[in-house]
């Protein structure tokens, strides 16, 4: 390196430190950025929520997959999306940076929307290869940029992804609803378009306001030659378009499911353990920390994701259909409820850390993940309890199914937007990108598992009736609610261990 390029670089890193504290020291509770970011992660999340609610309805309605197969695709589908997310966190980590991440994510998921919408019944999974590995390189990396809008310490940065979480949750909300019900009174091909387009407008508004970012999310390869840093980047730009095919074969087939949620999170691992022997003992205490976040995040999302599975079928099967004496269905409650309280709740949430921080007594985060399997464990008790309100045809009141909601969706606020600000607090600004994917890549496995906890639950009687079928899943939860109560009692019980692993980081 000249001497010319070598004073180039540090003006450039004195220019981007300035322009980081300037975005870090806002007044107020929340960054101006953060909105910006909420607003593209909820039009992401719309389209990735509609294209999920419609899997299902469209393999059984259209595809005319046998109602089991569907439900194993799309335990497979999520599992993989999520699972991609640990590949998208890597390379905007080494190459792409967490901006170019974003639009690459985004371009693809768009295109994959347009497949489906083009010829949903002959592409369907040629297009949705594409979303997953799309909202690989989308998701974590616009998660970890939120984390990237604080300084370290900054006693906000909770608050802001509570609020970041809203907007996935509005964006869930409306995609979930309105691409189903286009997709079935309308057009499937509409449907699936309208994902595409709500993501052109997420990307759209990236464009807009990402100079507002600084130097966050920029290239990690700032230091090399153009043209050097150009290739890496197209080569992963054609690396992930070769993995398509085999996304593609591993979709179609769910035997492959297992075979790959075996071989992902020991890889993982392994990674893990390779960047840790390069790191401190201090940097690798906090990355075992993270790991027990990450460990037990899998456990809260086997028993939270029996939203898709087996609450949709308790819904469908063993609920009246009155909410506070207005007649509605089961089902649309079951789909809706969750992302409704978290819109309500969660800026409240957040603002109870923060005024709880200003007093001095704001619980650390493993009590509060503590907190979220206990709120956990009561949802579970109260979908149990609903068989103590069945009539004798096995219908029970979807009044005290909706508190269960709200009560495991305090759980989630306590854990989900808690989860994502530890990984941006715990992990070396390096290894952001992968600590985030390893975050998502939990869910991976807590969508997979949930998937196995469902079927168990299931009635073993293929011709059940709903009063026995009503019995076999309250049996069920009343099981996940005993364990979710003990993994919140170990998680409290554990946290002054982790508190020592976390070294200050509260
Ligand atoms: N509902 C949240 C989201 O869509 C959390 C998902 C997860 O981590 N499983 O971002």
């Amino acid at each position: 390196m000249t001497d010319d390029q070598i004073l180039d670089d540090s003006l450039q890193t004195t220019d981007s430190q300035s322009e980081l504290d300037k975005i870090q020291d806002f007044q107020g509770k929340y960054p101006k950025q953060l909105w910006y970011l909420f607003l593209t992660e909820m039009w992401e999340r719309f389209s990735f929520y509609g294209m999920r609610g419609m899997l299902t309805v469209f393999m059984v309605n259209e595809l005319f997959f046998k109602e089991q197969d569907a439900n194993l695709k799309y335990g497979a589908i999520q599992a993989f999306v999520y699972a991609f997310t640990f590949i998208g966190g890597l390379f905007a980590d080494k190459i792409l940076g967490f901006k170019k991440s974003l639009f690459w994510g985004g371009l693809l998921m768009i295109i994959g929307s347009f497949i489906l919408a083009f010829s949903p019944q002959d592409l369907f999974f040629f297009g949705i290869s594409f979303t997953i590995i799309g909202t690989g390189f989308f998701k974590p990396n616009i998660s970890t940029m939120v984390g990237a809008l604080y300084k370290e310490g900054d006693v906000r940065r909770d608050a802001g992804f509570g609020l970041f979480y809203t907007g996935i949750n509005i964006g869930a909300l409306l995609g979930g609803f309105l691409c189903v019900w286009v997709g079935k009174e309308y057009s499937w091909n509409i449907a699936f378009s309208l994902a595409g387009f709500v993501m052109i407008i997420g990307l759209i508004t990236f464009y807009f306001t990402k100079h507002a970012m600084g130097p966050i999310g920029d290239s990690p390869l700032l230091h090399l030659p153009k043209q050097k840093r150009q290739v890496r980047e197209i080569v992963v730009f054609v690396g992930s378009l070769l993995c398509i095919p085999l996304i593609l074969m591993m979709v179609k087939k769910t035997e492959y499911t297992d075979l790959f949620m075996y071989i992902i999170g020991p890889c993982t691992l392994i990674y893990l353990f390779y960047e840790m022997s390069k790191l401190t003992l201090a940097e690798n205490k906090k990355l075992f920390a993270a790991l027990f976040f990450i460990f037990f995040s899998i456990v809260f999302w086997a028993f939270f994701e029996q939203s898709g599975g087996s609450l949709s079928l308790f819904a469908l099967n063993n609920l009246d259909n009155s909410l506070l004496g207005v007649t509605i269905d089961p089902n649309v409650v079951n789909n809706t409820s969750n992302s409704v309280f978290v819109i309500a709740l969660s800026a409240v949430v957040g603002l109870i850390w923060l005024w709880m921080a200003r007093k001095r007594f704001e619980p650390n985060t493993m009590v509060k993940f503590g907190l979220g399997f206990l709120f956990l464990a009561a949802a579970f008790y109260i979908f149990y309890g609903t068989r103590f309100f069945a009539d004798e045809t096995g219908k029970t009141s979807l009044d005290i199914f909706t508190v269960a909601y709200l009560v495991i969706t305090l759980g989630e606020l306590c854990l989900s937007p808690i989860g994502l600000s530890i990984m941006t607090k715990l992990a070396p600004r390096h290894l952001w990108g992968v600590m985030m994917g390893m975050w998502f890549l939990a869910s991976a496995y807590g969508q997979y598992v949930a998937g196995i906890l469902g079927a168990g639950m299931a009635s073993p009687k293929e011709d059940a009736s709903n009063a026995e079928k009503l019995i076999s899943y309250t049996d069920g939860y009343y099981q996940l609610a005993i364990y979710a109560f003990i993994a919140g009692v170990a998680v409290i019980a554990l946290s002054p261990l982790i508190k020592k692993l976390m070294g200050g980081v509260k």
